[in-house]
């Protein structure tokens, strides 16, 4: 049954820990409650569909209705002697379906485990991790467009995904309530662990015969040992992205800073892990009242209890502001500021 709440708090639903509150606030549990709750909302008002919040800092009581989308489901749509097409609803938590694919065989995700949040938000910023973007496996998205009033599927490619990006962050932003996504999943794994320490982790575990159980383990091993659990200290995963520069700034910087990592993207790109550039900068471990950048990673920043989400949007920009003044580089945020 959908109902619509009043001033609802949102501290226990978004992985910070912000107490912010929702005017407006509705559970969406089907396709169908998407054209009723259409009828609900005011014309003109903005809707802000809400996953696990594991990658939205609340820095103010959101002036939005919050769409909590639980819609479940996971389907078995076709198959060849190669893959599966599975649809799943975009409710479902993410490393629930990851390791549904493990269990059942379905290569392409396991390198995925252990990523908080659900399967709808999955393309939105094309979640990836250890050499793997959820971009790969996406057949199609299906979402209700709140402009149009209808429901529209993009395939892969209209998708428009980029590093962490898709056209969902662009040009259809606040307008549209992702409801099932498509994917086509290997019968016969293609394992990749070469990023990352999955080899190393592998090998001191005595692991040589390789299965997707086996890499999905070893995932879940090292994300837990590297990357605070947001149940104890409030946080959204790497705050800032990756930036990509060209070649000739990163030869320069190479220059005057022999240790700087870089990972060629192409010809005249190369990519600089953003926390390499915070930790050069003194943040790793930085810590005033409740706010602070993480001990071990330093592309998280924290909430150890009390703290505001302005508290850690300013201090995201004073990272922002010191890497800048240093290297000449400009950090983007990765999660979404409300
Ligand atoms: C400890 C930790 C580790 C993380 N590690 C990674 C990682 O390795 N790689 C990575 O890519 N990300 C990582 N993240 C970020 C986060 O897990 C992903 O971005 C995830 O996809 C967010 O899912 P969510 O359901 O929580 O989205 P939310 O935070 O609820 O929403 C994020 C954005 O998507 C929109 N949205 C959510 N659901 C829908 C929907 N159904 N329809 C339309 N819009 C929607 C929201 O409005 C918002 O703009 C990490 C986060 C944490 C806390």
């Amino acid at each position: 049954m959908l109902t619509v709440q009043q001033n609802i708090n949102l501290q226990s639903l978004n992985t910070f820990g912000m107490p912010a509150h929702a005017p407006f606030f509705s559970v969406i549990r089907s396709a169908a409650d998407c054209e009723q709750i259409q009828q609900l909302i005011p014309e003109g008002y903005p809707v802000l569909p809400l996953g696990g919040g594991s990658n939205m800092l609340f820095t103010q009581d959101p002036h939005a209705f919050i769409l909590k989308n639980e819609i479940k489901g996971i389907t078995l749509v076709k198959e060849d002697e190669g893959s599966v097409w599975l649809e799943a609803g975009a409710g479902e938590v993410w490393h629930d379906f990851v390791l549904y694919c493990v269990e059942h065989g379905y290569a392409g995700i396991e390198n995925l485990s252990l990523i908080p949040g659900t399967v709808g938000a999955a393309p939105i910023q094309n979640i990836g991790a250890y050499g793997v973007e959820v971009k790969q496996v996406i057949e199609s998205v299906t979402y209700w467009n709140f402009d149009k009033q209808v429901f529209e599927t993009l395939n892969n490619e209209a998708c428009n995904f980029g590093y962490r990006d898709s056209i969902f962050k662009g040009a259809l932003k606040g307008k549209f309530l992702v409801t099932t996504v498509l994917f086509r999943l290997s019968k016969v794994p293609h394992f990749n662990i070469s990023y990352g320490n999955i080899k190393e982790e592998l090998e001191q575990q005595g692991i040589t015969d390789l299965s997707l159980k086996a890499v999905s383990d070893v995932v879940i091993h090292i994300r837990r040992t590297k990357l605070p659990d947001p149940a104890v200290i409030g946080n959204a995963g790497s705050f800032f992205k990756n930036p990509e520069v060209p070649k000739a700034t990163y030869e320069a910087l190479k220059a005057n800073y022999p240790a700087i990592p870089g990972y060629v993207v192409s010809d005249t790109v190369t990519k600089i892990p953003a926390a390499w550039l915070i930790e050069q900068c003194g943040w790793k471990g930085f810590r005033e009242g409740d706010y602070g950048v993480h001990q071990r990673q330093p592309l998280v920043l924290v909430n150890y209890g009390q703290a505001k989400g302005e508290d850690i949007y300013r201090l995201s920009e004073r990272v922002i502001a010191s890497v800048k003044d240093k290297f000449g580089i400009s950090l983007e945020r990765e999660v979404q500021i409300i």
